[in-house]
């Protein structure tokens, strides 16, 4: 297709470092881009505006995170990440049932894959590398040896034993579901009516709860799931450290969510 060859040409050049803002504008019914072997640093979010797109290559890069939007890509099937410098994937990344392909293969700070990627095909060799205390730089934890790191949007972390929400989170939820619920129009809130930064966090959640699908704004209740203990573990010799995470809303949400749920 003449669009993805006007891409292929460009990425030649081997200088790409990111993506024009109008790039939905441009190349409205772009269904495949292939940008690997570039230095991109970030992916903007106008790529989430390309709904037709099937397949993303963002190999060999230099992404240290990629922004939620590509979760929501709800055409996606092919997303190869392999060879970056990814800590942590968006947390609702595998949320469609479109995509089946996610590579990821070589991101060596990456120990986290979404619980949503267990029933797709994933490569995930050479995740997970031991590093240096001192180079945590995200939110992590851990429940025992594996420690996880958390997307920069997650605030906050909640256990097992936190069963009441901080205030705001409290107050984001119950603001989603009055306007979501009964106006069916978040527009209908102003900048005047609420800050402008809330507002933004409100049209865009940080992410769905795993279990329930509700939406998560500062606090996420996370939930490990190691690859070597699940029966995946086989198809990856069993060495991998990486295991798979799930954000939970709530401390019901936690207890009950497995990964075959
Ligand atoms: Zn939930």
């Amino acid at each position: 297709m003449r669009d993805c060859s006007t891409w292929r040409d460009y990425m030649k050049r081997n200088s790409l470092t990111t993506l024009p803002e109008n790039l939905a504008q441009k190349l409205p019914n772009l269904v495949e881009l292939y940008l690997h072997s570039n230095n991109i640093v970030v992916v903007p979010e106008a790529i989430g505006s390309l709904v037709k797109l099937q397949c993303l290559d963002l190999s060999d890069n230099a992404l240290e995170i990629v922004c939620p939007e590509i979760g929501r890509l709800r055409a996606l099937r092919h997303l190869r990440l392999a060879n970056n410098q990814l800590q942590v994937l968006p947390p609702d990344l595998g949320q469609s049932r479109e995509l089946q392909y996610v590579y990821v293969d070589n991101n060596i700070n990456l120990k986290g894959l979404l619980s949503y990627l267990y029933n797709k095909v994933i490569g995930c060799s050479g995740c997970g590398a031991p590093i240096q205390v001192s180079e945590v730089k995200l939110l992590s934890f851990s429940s025992g040896p594996p420690t996880i790191f958390l997307p920069a949007e997650v605030k906050a972390m909640w256990t097992e034993h936190d069963h009441v929400l901080p205030l705001q989170e409290l107050a984001m939820r119950s603001l989603y579901h009055t306007y979501h619920s009964f106006l069916k129009d978040l527009n209908f809130l102003s900048p005047i009516s609420l800050p402008r930064s809330l507002l933004e966090l409100l049209h865009c959640p940080l992410g769905h709860c795993h279990r329930c699908s509700e939406p998560m704004f500062t606090i996420v209740y996370p939930k490990l799931f190691p690859l070597r203990e699940t029966p995946m573990a086989g198809l990856h010799q069993g060495r991998t450290t990486v295991s798979f995470v799930a954000y939970c809303c709530s401390t019901q949400c936690l207890q009950t969510f497995d990964l075959l749920s």
